[in-house]
C-alpha cells in the first residue's frame, strides 16, 4: 500500500508517493529458551521468512494461553497476537514449542518422551483453537522442535504436528 501526497514547493506542485507497506504474513510465537533460537531462526530462514515476520519470545510459547494460566499472562499473549494482526494484518501464526522446556518443568516432569510431546501438542491445539477463534482469518500452524546438544551445540530439529 501506498500514499500519496501533493506538495507545494517553490511554487511548484510536488507529487510524493510514500510507501507504507507495513504489513507482514505471518506472527511466530515460541519460547524463550536460548537454545532454541539459533535453529529455529534458520529454520524460518529455510522457509522463507528471513526479515519477514512478528515475533513474541515468552516462556512456554503458548502455554499461556491455556486455561491453567492466569488472566493476566493469557492478556498478555492475546495483546501481543491483536497488535500483530492490526498492526501488520498478518495471515499466519506459527506456535512453536519444543522438548525439554522449563515452563512445563522441563524433561524430567514427564513420564517419557511421547508423554512430553502429547502435553505439547494438546495446549498448542487448545491455544490454536483460542486463536482461530477470535480471529477466524488466521491459520495456526503447530511445530515441535527437538533440542539435541551435540558437541556443546544445540540443534534444533522443527516437525509441524
Ligand atoms: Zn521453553
Amino acid at each position: 500500500m501506498s500514499k500519496i501526497f501533493l506538495l507545494f514547493i517553490h511554487n511548484t506542485y510536488k507529487v510524493l508517493i510514500v510507501m507504507t507497506n507495513k504489513t507482514c504474513e505471518l506472527l511466530v510465537i515460541h519460547c524463550l529458551d536460548w537454545r532454541l533460537q539459533s535453529g529455529l531462526h534458520e529454520w524460518l530462514r529455510e522457509k522463507g521468512y528471513q526479515g519477514k515476520y512478528d515475533q513474541v519470545a515468552v516462556a512456554g510459547g503458548a502455554k499461556d494461553l491455556v486455561s491453567s494460566a492466569s488472566a493476566e499472562k493469557k492478556y498478555f499473549l492475546i495483546e501481543q497476537i491483536d497488535n500483530s494482526v492490526f498492526l501488520h494484518n498478518i495471515q499466519k501464526v506459527f506456535l512453536i514449542h519444543h522438548n525439554d522446556c522449563g515452563a512445563y518443568g522441563g524433561r524430567a516432569a514427564f513420564a517419557s518422551d511421547t508423554a512430553e510431546k502429547i502435553a505439547h501438542l494438546t495446549d498448542m491445539e487448545i491455544a490454536q483453537e483460542i486463536i482461530e477463534t477470535k480471529y477466524p482469518q488466521l491459520t495456526v500452524e503447530n511445530y515441535y522442535a527437538q533440542l539435541n546438544e551435540d558437541n556443546n551445540e544445540w540443534r534444533v530439529t522443527i516437525e509441524r504436528v
